[in-house]
């Protein structure tokens, strides 16, 4: 299993492999060490029975980094990319068009948006964190799609941690 996560410390992207046999996250540029909760990763057999850690297929109870326990599942396809074929795509075409070129023209627009289709199939799928944003690929099972609800509680959430920082209070009062 492999995870991507914002480092609290230093604010670089860490990419992680074989975290699913690690006890901790470690920053490869500032070593700020992020304990693993325990349990968050359950094994399971083909069936989906558990078993013993090591054997059959990590599976994600929670996340490694902050931990929430809602994650979801999302195609590890970046986006950049696929506007950016279409952004080509369709600069090419202006060109043929330009030229009285018929048939090239609209080869290259469905050449792109097919391109596309094909790179969004052929994707895996990554699972991540609502809170942190963390990524994890290599998972075995899906826990649920995209629920906006879910993303608009944690994003209210980040704004008022966000503002209970800037007022310099402790973030969890709740009286
Ligand atoms: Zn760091
Ligand atoms: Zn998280």
């Amino acid at each position: 299993m492999r995870i991507t996560y914002a480092c609290r410390t230093c604010g670089s992207t860490v990419a992680l492999s074989g975290v699913e046999s690690a006890a901790s996250l470690t920053c490869p540029r500032c070593s700020a060490v992020v304990e693993m909760p325990p349990g968050a990763i359950a094994w399971a057999g083909p069936g989906g029975e558990p078993v013993g850690a090591g054997e059959g297929e990590p599976r994600l109870r929670r996340c490694l980094v902050c931990p929430c326990t809602e994650l979801f599942t999302r195609k590890d396809f970046p986006q950049r990319l696929g506007v950016g074929i279409v952004v080509v795509g369709f600069a090419a075409s202006c060109v043929t068009w330009a030229w009285r070129l018929l048939v090239p023209t609209f080869a290259i627009l469905f050449g792109t948006a097919l391109v596309d289709v094909l790179l969004y199939l052929l994707m895996p799928e990554c699972q991540t964190c609502y809170r942190c944003g963390a990524r994890y690929r290599g998972l075995g099972g899906s826990p649920e799609g995209f629920d906006l609800e879910t993303h608009e509680k944690h994003r209210q959430q980040r704004i008022r941690l966000a503002e209970h920082a800037a007022a310099g209070r402790p973030p969890a009062s709740p009286t």
